[in-house]
């Protein structure tokens, strides 16, 4: 990754669309490619295209409706693109069947969490780690457990009765039972106390340097650009800009329309 932020045009607000794959030096974990999606008649996605390199932490901003979970559902298997190509680790997945997509080492972490409410921590966890090879699912649930060490002294506990934060923990951890390469996080961070969002980001960093790659969609521009290795922003269904967090973070569309005025 590392290329350049993308030339804007037009004067005020976001430039308008244009597809943008950014020049990636590093080996690329997803690869989207001219990606078309939408519900039934609605078309959400245009010619989308981004790159997500090894060990990177991209992040998607965009405001609401802007089709950024429609582009992590199309990547997770569980809306099937119309037009377009879908790579990881080289491989086209596109129109994969959501659970092959998982076993080919996707986590998803969706926006709402999906957690199984009545169902105790560990089955949640368990449920995730059906999909990990038999001997690789003690490790994994060790690694969870360190991870977020408040999950462990609640088990038995029914998945609906932890705190906003546990439930965020909990789905994440779920993901990470499926022993994924790369990891799709929608919103992590809604709902959630600040410190409890800060927590939350200090585990994605550690992931990263773990080896994981990781896409992020956040509403909190301001932190995640601070962790992106790469961000793009997505308008209307198009990629509009894509630079470094850095780049990204001083571009003033960016901050007008995420970070506010300074
Ligand atoms: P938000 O931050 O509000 O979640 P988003 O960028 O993730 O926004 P999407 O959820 O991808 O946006 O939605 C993009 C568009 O697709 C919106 O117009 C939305 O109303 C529409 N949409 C989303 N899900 C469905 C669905 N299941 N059926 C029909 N239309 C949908």
């Amino acid at each position: 990754m590392g290329g350049p932020c993308l030339p804007a045009a037009g004067a005020g607000g976001l430039p308008p669309p244009v597809p943008s794959i950014a020049v990636s030096a590093t080996p690329v974990a997803l690869g989207v490619e001219h990606v078309h999606a939408g519900y039934d008649r609605l078309e959400v996605l245009h010619d989308v295209g981004l790159e997500v390199g090894e060990r990177q932490i991209v992040v998607l901003l965009g405001a609401n409706g802007a089709g950024k979970t429609t582009l992590l559902r199309a990547v997770a298997g569980v809306l099937r693109p119309r037009q377009g190509v879908i790579r990881l680790f080289g491989q086209p997945i596109q129109g994969w069947p959501a659970h092959e997509v998982t076993r080919a080492g996707v986590g998803h972490v969706p926006s709402g969490r999906e957690l199984f409410p009545n169902l105790s921590v560990a089955d949640n966890l368990a449920l995730g780690g059906r999909v990990a090879r038999p001997e690789r699912r003690s490790p994994l649930l060790e690694q969870v457990l360190e991870l977020f060490p408040a999950l462990r002294a609640r088990m038995r506990q029914r998945a609906g009765s932890l705190s906003g934060g546990e439930q965020q923990m909990l789905a994440i951890g779920r993901a990470l039972m499926t022993d994924p390469r790369l990891l799709l996080l929608d919103e992590p961070s809604t709902g959630l106390a600040p410190k409890v969002v800060l927590v939350l980001f200090d585990v994605l960093r550690r992931l990263q340097s773990e080896g994981l790659t990781i896409l992020l969609v956040e509403q909190n521009a301001r932190l995640s650009l601070r962790v992106a290795d790469h961000a793009y922003v997505i308008d209307n269904g198009r990629i509009v800009l894509s630079g470094t967090g850095e780049q990204l973070s001083d571009d003033r569309r960016v901050v007008e329309a995420y970070l506010g005025l300074r």
